[in-house]
């Protein structure tokens, strides 16, 4: 936890250098990113500051966000068709996306250089960064799966 609190103090500190003003909300978007290691969506930070910034908008946690993402702090995540979601990375990983809830891990692996240098060397390419996104269904899907077809419907009209 002591990590986490270091982890904003130290983003706190790279905005000021960059020139950006710490508004409490800025402060409280930023703190909520850092300790929700769940990449929320724009719309997830609002609901979860709400009640503590009622004069806030969506659009308000939009362009903050948008701010973090100019100073590098913080990457727009865009798979498929949902809405963008919002990741504190201090450190390269890739993503394991579940493809029943949409849900985002973090996963983290050597980064694959030589796959970059092959893809270089046998395209002639100047290759700057790769993709690679891992698909499956998370552990809380697989358990319902399961739970599903075995729970008898009629239960709730005996209590
Ligand atoms: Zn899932
Ligand atoms: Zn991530």
């Amino acid at each position: 936890m002591s990590d986490n609190m270091s982890k904003v103090d130290h983003a706190i500190e790279m905005l000021k250098s960059s020139g950006v003003r710490i508004t409490p909300q800025r402060h409280a978007i930023l703190e909520y990113l850092v300790f929700s290691d769940s990449h929320p969506t724009a719309d997830e930070i609002y609901k979860a500051l709400e009640h503590k910034f009622p004069n806030m908008s969506v659009a308000t946690v939009y362009n903050n966000l948008r701010v973090f993402k100019k100073t590098g702090l913080v990457k727009e995540l865009t798979y498929g068709d949902a809405s963008s979601r919002f990741d504190f990375s201090t450190k390269r990983h890739y993503h394991v996306i579940c493809s029943n809830c949409g849900k985002i891990v973090d996963f983290f692996y050597p980064v694959l250089d030589e796959v970059e240098a092959l893809a270089a060397q046998v395209t002639g390419f100047k290759v700057d960064h790769h993709r690679l996104e891992i698909y499956g269904v998370c552990p809380e899907c697989q358990a319902k799966e399961v739970d599903a077809p075995s729970k008898p419907k009629q239960e709730s009209s005996i209590s």
